[in-house]
């Protein structure tokens, strides 16, 4: 890309290896995650850490730092331009304030506390991973401290997430939300709902390659591009950006309950086309890609959720369906509609439908709010978690793995990054009633497969921007309704109770 800022432009040259060392970066971790063998990982924890101590040296260059606070002070630069300045600028300050010491021993914690993690889930055992988790929350807190904040030490853990998203936010959308979902879960479970009832179709065991080529007619039904994108295997789905034209995805086969493979494909594939529909022109610049994990996750569940749970995407589907799935071939749309939308408050965040799933959420933000505020202890998590899974959903976990040891995300340093997928949700149910208004009958367009509308909507809203502006500012541009939790509320209603 070239800019009319020939500073801008000198900053962009200087940016290829730091681009370079992200790209393998992120090459070798979508490989640890699918085709590395086991014994690898303590070689691919050294490389990991050293190519991100790298990386942070050719940021706090003198030379590079020079060119962005040279930036800085230019007057007239382009929105494109600011953006560059701003990420950079953040990454920079963020940077310059963690000592590599911490950086080191946040790597290290983190490739340990995994492996303990693993093995402590496996064997649903909290106290074998105590001490790791202990440790990562000593390195946490200390960063927090080291990145400073004005009001919650959580405040600057949150804000490596999601840009200036603080904890006054998220009580107040936490506040006005999980009530409200609690009182609709708790509708649907007096009244006997049809969304309630157990479905057959989750016990069925498939066919692996069955399942997979289905994946597949479905990624082609939403126009996938596979010259761009690929996807392959691994126990927990995720997206890796290589760049914007090597996107990857996985999805997961467990062999039965085929409807969490088929969402874990099109969650994943909601993520990947946002970078595939970022401007081209932004490849190798530090705003490719999306603006924030919030807004990332509003994509995955704008299409997971909202577009491919609707009755109108199964009537598409079902046919496929019926097609690979033996076991299947004598279900009505109707049937498989309430098994694709099947609402269980149960302990799994993973495995959750679209009601339960931010109640597993707010548990997570209060443990996370209360470590940093120092009002709870390592030890105290298991019980408070299981309290509280009591007091919101009704169920109370019997051992560690069904609470506390589920999520990976602890023992990998992410503190602060559950909140963006309740954000993500509350995003995407705006959308949705943005699109509503400016694209009449999508839904129908929905039943006969045509997604071009729909792409192009989301295109041009958001996902052309990369991460030109801050979460926020995009939110504000396009949406104007910041994370209010309103429309997800209205959307559930009308799903599930028909108000
Ligand atoms: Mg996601």
């Amino acid at each position: 890309m070239r800019l009319e800022n020939p500073v801008v432009n000198q900053i962009l040259d200087a940016y290829k290896p730091i681009w370079s060392l992200k790209h393998a970066i992120s090459l070798m971790g979508w490989d640890f995650e699918t085709y590395m063998p086991r014994e690898g990982t303590e070689g691919r924890g050294v490389a990991d850490s050293q190519l991100h101590l790298l990386r942070k040296d050719l940021l706090l260059n003198k030379d590079f730092i020079g060119l962005v606070e040279s930036a800085k002070l230019q007057g007239g630069l382009g929105d494109f331009e600011k953006g560059i300045v701003r990420v950079l600028d953040r990454e920079i300050t963020k940077q310059i304030k963690i000592p590599k010491e911490l950086t080191e021993a946040e790597s290290l914690a983190r490739i340990r506390g995994n492996m303990a993690w693993r093995e402590a889930r496996a064997k649903s055992d909290f106290k074998m991973y105590e001490p790791h988790l202990e440790k990562m929350i000593e390195i946490k807190k200390q960063i927090a401290a080291k990145l400073g904040y004005e009001k919650h030490p959580y405040d600057a853990l949150l804000d490596t997430f999601e840009e200036q998203l603080t904890v006054d936010n998220l009580d107040k959308v936490f506040g006005a939300l999980t009530p409200r979902i609690q009182k609709i879960l708790k509708k649907l479970v007096d009244s006997n709902s049809p969304f309630c009832k157990e479905n057959k179709l989750g016990n069925s065991k498939y066919d692996i390659k069955k399942l997979d080529d289905l994946n597949h007619d479905v990624l082609t039904l939403l126009q996938y591009d596979m010259k761009r994108f690929r996807m392959d295997i691994s126990t927990h789905p995720f997206t890796e950006t290589m760049g914007l034209n090597d996107i990857r995805i996985t999805t997961r086969y467990e062999g039965t309950d085929f409807k969490k493979s088929i969402f874990s494909t099109i969650h994943e594939a909601g993520h990947a086309l946002y970078d595939l529909q970022c401007n081209p022109s932004l490849s190798f610049t530090p705003i490719e890609g999306g603006s924030s994990l919030a807004i990332h996750e509003s994509q995955s569940r704008f299409w997971e959720n909202i577009v491919c749970r609707s009755l109108p995407f199964v009537q598409l589907i079902s046919p496929l369906i019926r097609k690979q799935l033996d076991f299947a071939n004598q279900t009505t749309d109707d049937e498989l509609y309430l098994y694709f939308n099947n609402v269980k408050a149960d302990y799994i965040r993973v495995d959750a439908d679209e009601v339960t799933y931010n109640l597993h959420i707010a548990i997570r933000y209060e443990i996370e709010k209360k470590i940093f505020g120092e009002e709870l202890s390592v030890s105290e998590i298991p019980e408070f978690w299981n309290d509280r899974m009591e007091q919101l959903l009704g169920v109370r976990p019997t051992k560690d793995s069904q609470g506390v040891l589920q999520d990976t995300h602890w023992s990998s340093g992410l503190f602060g990054y559950f909140p963006t997928y309740t954000l993500g949700t509350l995003v995407s149910a705006i959308i949705a009633s943005k699109m509503r208004k400016d694209l009449e009958g999508y839904e129908e367009d929905i039943k006969w497969g045509n997604f071009d509308l729909i792409r192009k909507w989301l295109r041009l809203k958001i996902h052309q921007y990369g991460s030109t502006y801050a979460p926020k500012v995009l939110l504000d541009n396009n949406l104007s309704e910041g994370y209010n939790p309103d429309y997800f509320v209205t959307y559930l209603e009308t799903k599930y109770l028909g108000s």
